[in-house]
């Protein structure tokens, strides 16, 4: 998908260092001075779910630690190759919410656009690393469908460009896309979920801060942190560009045993993401997708880790730990 982009006439700097990403589990390990036994099952669970990480991204991990909390986030390893019980290919059913292709309306006054499937990392957890995409993501000519749903449902006043990712799209692309939505009248707000920012902070760039400096809506940029140490002097660089175009910043995170699963991480992560600018959102728990079992959070230590952080931190870092559930009308959002 990326590919396409790229035979574009102008090719963008930070689609260079995309196309450099490392996608070779022995390539990694190797760049982080890790033991090479780690590579048989790296192999195994990179055949189901392909290995992707930026080099920006590897920059920040830690040599010879095998479970650093990015690392994790990244590497394949044997654990995705159980088959747990209660796992799923589509764990949200979103199969059955789709509109149109590429359009998932679940949730009321909300549409989610399926932009491209390309990301610029692949999240081990991740909750679409099965999702068919082929069949619904909405690119290029194929977003006509989608759009013409839109128009003709005067209850939607937002839509959300997701992905995948849909900063992986240029930003020719997006403006096309952008335009073409400012024809439908009842539109209110734009929201876009990305994970980019954080692992590819270069793809904040010129022509995408014009971009959303053009938009002719009041705008949300949700991105998707997990982890105090993914945020660098680069990322909230790309944090701060995002801010000063008047477009209000927030995160989401995923609770991810072995990454972001106690107290101290939860708090040192609100604490970055507000001094890099972003409030925290959404602190979800575990989709229950085929290959991710070994992150799972129980719910009571999901709870219990909130009533600790929120006894420590002021009550707009502390996000809010939600549940998504196949049928629901929107987010299950866990009180205490
Ligand atoms: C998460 C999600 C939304 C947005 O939910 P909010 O609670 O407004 O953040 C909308 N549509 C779909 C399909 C979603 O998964
Ligand atoms: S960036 Fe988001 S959509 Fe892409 S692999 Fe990670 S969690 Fe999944």
């Amino acid at each position: 998908m990326i590919t396409a982009e790229l035979a574009g006439r102008h090719r963008e700097s930070w689609q260079y260092e995309l196309a450099e990403a490392i996608t070779d589990p022995g390539q990694l390990l190797e760049a982080l001075a890790l033991d090479p036994a780690l590579l048989t099952p790296a192999l195994a669970a990179a055949a189901r779910f392909r290995l992707r990480v930026p080099r920006s991204f590897v920059a920040r991990m830690r040599r010879g630690d095998a479970r650093d909390p990015l690392l994790r986030q990244v590497l394949p390893i044997g654990e995705e190759l159980i088959d747990a019980e209660g796992y799923s290919g589509d764990p949200l059913g979103e199969s059955a919410a789709n509109r149109a292709p590429g359009l998932l309306h679940k949730y009321r006054g909300r549409a989610l656009l399926v932009t491209t499937g390309a990301c610029a990392v692949h999240c081990r957890y991740c909750f679409r690393r099965e999702f068919p995409y082929e069949a619904q993501v909405s690119e290029g000519g194929r977003w006509a469908g989608a759009l013409m749903a839109i128009r003709a449902d005067t209850s939607i006043e937002e839509i959300i460009l997701s992905g995948g990712d849909p900063l992986s799209l240029s930003n020719a692309r997006l403006t096309a896309l952008t335009g073409s939505l400012a024809a439908i009248p009842h539109l209110r707000r734009l929201r876009v979920h990305t994970r980019t920012p954080v692992v590819l902070p270069s793809r904040v760039d010129d022509g995408f801060v014009a971009w959303l400096r053009t938009l002719p809506w009041p705008a949300v940029v949700v991105v998707h942190t997990n982890h105090a140490r993914e945020i660098d002097n680069a990322v909230t660089g790309a944090f701060t560009r995002i801010r000063a175009t008047g477009v209000q910043l927030l995160n989401q995170s995923v609770l991810l045993a072995g990454v972001n699963d106690d107290e101290e991480a939860l708090v040192a992560l609100s604490g970055a993401l507000f001094d890099a600018g972003a409030l925290p959102y959404y602190l979800h728990l575990l989709d229950r997708v085929r290959g991710a079992s070994h992150f799972a959070v129980p719910e009571a230590r999901g709870r219990e880790l909130m009533r600790a952080i929120s006894a420590r931190l002021p009550g707009y870092l502390v996000p809010r730990l939600a549940l998504e559930e196949a049928g629901a009308a929107g987010k299950t959002v866990l009180g205490d």
